[in-house]
């Protein structure tokens, strides 16, 4: 199959207007600055090296990824064929933002539900063979967005479709690493001297799904009756080259990208509140990353006119933050990622596969004949899940921190009141393998603490300790990478 790309809005750095405070240091200085602490690789730069020379250099591109062709569509089992045409395209998006002297950390921004572990790891490959990037200066995030493509063995056990339709994701799926890396090239080429700043703002429209009752909440919403935790922030961080003029855009919210359910290619809200920024900023590419929305809807829903509006006011939340004075990010930067065995309750036997694979629930059936499918090929079903974690400090002490997977609402309220302010949290990011439940989610069980394990083809719900596992990991990262 081939897939349609195109790269757009691609900032070339005008050298000849360089406001001149990039002043690379010396190769020999800037390797002796990489250590490497336990399992962990993290990219020290100390703030005093940069003291007197400050600036950023940041490049923002973005490459088409809508399907050429008619193929299945992700995040719903209700869908019974392929998509019928498109709303608006799909995107990778890349920001580059290096450091004076260092290497750049990269932000990919993918209009798709997800991503598995392998397309994860396939798409590293390609940006780190030939950027030369450590593993953890690189995150690749996903909008979520339910109207993009099945991509990989994401969400596998959710979907029967025909060989037809498998060879069609499986070739969007090996395409899609190439895809990626014309985006980072593209942002790397368009690398210019800007200046960073952020600033976090608000939009109100994301509602806790598992405390409101889905047709209940414009009357619960107009009588300020909502239950349920929620993370309303708008967290920016934004591009500005030497005349003031924006060049990028980097924004998140936490909620689900599930205004529509339909048969149209869409990057659903994120994908309307980026195209409304990038009108407002004309040559400027605004990067959507989902935060910990997992247990968050946008509602009322099912109406494009909703995706508008709730794109438009994540938009204006955004563009108002922009309006302002935002707080600058000195030039300076670390990372640390770091992969931790997350456990699973337990492991069913054989016995207790066969039994499921002829349960009536069709979903049930399918995850167990895919993982006795991985028994006969005689792999083990391991007990634990390689869980990416990742930190990024940018400036002084903005913390970025990038979590794998559907995370539940808790995390980034808990993270955020734990380590403090300047911390932005990352969902959906690097591998999108299951939901990530807080303990409190893991016990009252439903769709995030329990049944969603069996549309991602996972054994088993977590284990008990996964919240305070990430957490603690989260903790050691932030304090490493802030240098503290
Ligand atoms: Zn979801």
């Amino acid at each position: 199959m081939v897939v349609g790309f195109e790269v757009i809005r691609l900032h070339r750095p005008r050298r000849s207007r360089s406001i001149g405070f990039a002043f690379p240091l010396p190769p020999a200085r800037s390797h002796a600055m990489i250590r490497t602490l336990l399992a962990v690789l993290v990219l020290v730069l100390p703030s005093a090296a940069f003291a007197t020379e400050p600036g950023w250099k940041a490049g923002f591109a973005a490459v088409k990824i809508t399907p050429a062709q008619p193929m299945w569509m992700s995040g719903y089992a209700s869908r019974t064929g392929p998509a019928e045409g498109t709303e608006i395209e799909l995107w990778a998006k890349a920001a580059v933002l290096e450091p004076a002297g260092a290497p750049p950390v990269v932000l990919v921004s993918l209009d798709l539900v997800g991503i598995d572990r392998d397309t994860s790891l396939a798409i590293c490959k390609v940006i780190v063979d030939k950027h030369k990037l450590p593993r953890a200066n690189i995150a690749i995030s996903s909008s979520h967005t339910h109207c993009g493509p099945v991509v990989g063995k994401n969400l596998r056990s959710m979907y029967f479709f025909d060989d037809a339709q498998g060879k069609l994701v499986d070739a969007y799926t090996d395409a899609l690493p190439g895809l990626v890396l014309k985006a980072v090239d593209a942002a790397v080429a368009a690398k210019q001297p800007v200046e960073l700043s952020w600033k976090t703002g608000t939009a109100g429209f994301a509602v806790n799904r598992r405390e409101n009752k889905e047709p209940d909440v414009p009357m619960l919403r107009e009588n300020g009756l909502l239950k349920g935790p929620v993370d309303h922030d708008v967290p920016v961080l934004a591009a500005r080259d030497a005349k003031g003029k924006l060049t990028g855009v980097i924004f998140g919210y936490a909620c689900h990208a599930t205004v529509m359910s339909y048969m149209k290619w869409s990057g659903d809200y994120p994908g309307f509140a980026m195209l409304d920024v990038e009108k407002a900023n004309p040559g400027a590419v605004a990067l959507f990353f989902a935060g910990c929305g997992a247990d968050q809807n946008p509602l009322p829903r099912r109406d494009v006119e909703l995706a508008k509006k709730y794109g438009k006011q994540l938009a204006d939340a955004v563009i108002a933050v922009l309006a302002k004075p935002m707080t600058p990010l000195p030039a300076e930067a670390s990372a640390a990622y770091r992969e931790i065995e997350l456990p699973l309750k337990e492991i069913p036997t054989r016995e207790e596969f066969l039994k499921q694979a002829d349960a009536k629930d069709k979903f049930v059936a399918a995850r167990a004949k895919l993982l006795l499918k991985q028994l006969d090929a005689g792999k083990d079903i391991p007990s634990t899940y390689p869980y990416p974690i990742q930190s990024w400090r940018l400036g002084k002490d903005l913390s970025l921190v990038t979590l794998g997977g559907e995370v539940v609402v808790d995390y980034s309220l808990r993270l955020k009141k734990d380590l403090g302010g300047n911390l932005w949290v990352m969902g959906y990011a690097n591998d999108v393998m299951a939901y990530i439940p807080s303990a409190r989610v893991l016990k009252e069980g439903g769709y995030e603490g329990a049944s969603a394990m069996i549309y991602y083809g996972l054994p088993s719900v977590w284990g008990v300790k996964v919240e305070d596992l990430i957490v603690e990991e989260v903790a050691k990262q932030v304090k490493q990478t802030r240098g503290k």
